[in-house]
């Protein structure tokens, strides 16, 4: 399992190149965009970042500052923006109460611990909590998202209803524990995802077809 998933990795890396993920210009950023990126497109989270930034907003304290209504109309363009305000306000909510406002001490305590507590934040799930570990904290935690699980189960490697920790095992078991690797696979993965592993796939020019073809899968017409 360790090889093929290192030579999906090696054959996407070439392929595709470096994604340079996560798109932030700070610990901040990373972690505002992971909030605003749930239900929509990145380039609507970007607008949402670009007017935070030119509000100078884009600061724990500053964001606190806000009332939930304006900072509501400051990432109108993400969607959901009531919604996402509120979540916003729970992570720093949390932030203020368990680490005193600082993601230095957030990320100096025990990863599991961190992602335990991240997960009782209303609005924060699984896939959001572990892009903040990994994309602002530098830690070692697989992402999975919907693209990983479309792609690995149409390659047989899980089941279409394999639930996120599972899902997630099946890296974390077999890869070594390296935040670079594992920021660098999730970002080819949602690559492949948008540019070839859509609903109806496009196998024929997918860099990952050598995949299939060598453990004799069929090649899938939709989505399974
Ligand atoms: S498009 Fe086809 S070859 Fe590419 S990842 Fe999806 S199932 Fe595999």
């Amino acid at each position: 399992m360790r090889r093929r998933l290192l030579s999906i990795y090696h054959r996407l890396y070439g392929q595709l190149g470096p994604q340079g993920w996560w798109p932030g210009r700070s610990r901040f950023e990373v972690i505002v965009g992971a909030i605003l990126t749930q239900n929509t497109n990145w380039g609507n989270v970007e607008k949402a970042i670009r007017r935070l930034r030119q509000e100078k907003m884009l600061s724990p304290s500053a964001i606190s500052a806000l009332s939930r209504r304006r900072l509501a109309a400051l990432i109108r363009p993400a969607g959901t923006f009531a919604v996402k305000a509120g979540r916003l306000q729970n992570f720093l909510a949390f932030l203020r109460k368990r680490y005193g406002g600082s993601l230095r001490r957030l990320f100096q305590d025990e990863p599991a611990r961190i992602r335990e507590a991240l997960l009782q934040v209303s609005g924060i799930g699984p896939e959001t909590a572990d892009s903040i570990l990994l994309y602002a904290g530098n830690i070692p935690v697989f992402v999975v998202d919907a693209y990983t699980r479309r792609i690995f189960s149409r390659h047989r490697l899980i089941s279409h209803q394999a639930p996120y920790h599972e899902v997630q095992a099946l890296f974390m078991n077999h890869l070594p524990r390296d935040a670079q690797l594992y920021n660098e696979y999730h970002a080819l993965l949602v690559a492949v995802g948008k540019e070839y592993c859509r609903s109806i796939p496009r196998c024929d020019t997918c860099p990952l077809r050598w995949d299939l073809e060598h453990h004799g899968i069929p090649l899938p017409v939709k989505d399974s």
